[in-house]
């Protein structure tokens, strides 16, 4: 079969066509390649100042377990025998029993340094961000505990699945280099 101007048109069509893809391409690599770059200089972090401790922090993560996870500010904390950040509001005794504690998975270490202080530490790899003991220290405490992003477990999703539930828009993009936004001095367990 010979080329006719029709089969030209064809031919010219598709190479044009090809050419549009590659272009396409192209515009979409350099996007994605763009895209992952920005998403490389942020990560996703709470505003300790803003969060309300409305339990999302627990749930609506896309990992089984969240990657947000609660930090002490040893600078900040009173160091009380009654925490209310460690006790229920009513505790039977104020020892470790778990019937005492206000966490719901014992991740809050506690150890007597001298009368009358104590000083309390987090498990992170118990702790599931119920924010529970944040607002018992906020409640009556200095508000040493607080909710952070953890970037040792975080994935750094394009939209942050908290941060779109989150009801008093807590979480904000900050730079990958200075990842946290820590209260006082001495915080730890990030
Ligand atoms: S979703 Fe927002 S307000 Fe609720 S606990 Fe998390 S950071 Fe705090
Ligand atoms: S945020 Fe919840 S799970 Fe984490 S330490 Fe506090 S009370 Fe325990
Ligand atoms: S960015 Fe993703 S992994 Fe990180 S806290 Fe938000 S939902 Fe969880």
């Amino acid at each position: 079969m010979t080329d006719g101007p029709h089969s030209l048109n064809r031919r010219e069509l598709l190479k044009s066509g090809v050419r549009g893809a590659g272009l396409l391409g192209f515009g979409s690599a350099a996007g994605f390649l763009a895209g992952r770059e920005a998403k490389a200089a942020t990560r996703w972090q709470i505003n300790p100042n803003q969060c309300i401790q409305c339990g999302r922090c627990a749930t609506e993560c896309v990992l089984e377990v969240s990657a947000v996870k609660c930090v002490h500010s040893y600078g900040m904390c009173g160091y009380c025998k009654l925490c209310t950040g460690y006790f229920e509001p009513e505790p039977i005794n104020l020892d470790e029993g778990a019937e005492n504690q206000l966490c719901p998975t014992g991740a809050i270490g506690r150890k007597f340094i001298e009368d009358p202080y104590y000083e309390y530490s987090i498990n992170k790899d118990l702790c599931v961000a119920c924010g529970k003991c944040v607002k018992g220290c906020n409640m009556f405490g200095n508000g040493s505990l607080y909710l952070q992003v953890s970037h040792d477990r975080c994935l750094n999703c394009n939209i942050c699945a908290i941060a779109t539930a989150c009801p008093a828009q807590a979480f904000r993009q900050i730079p990958a280099t200075k990842p946290y936004l820590l209260r006082g001095k001495g915080a730890a367990g990030t």
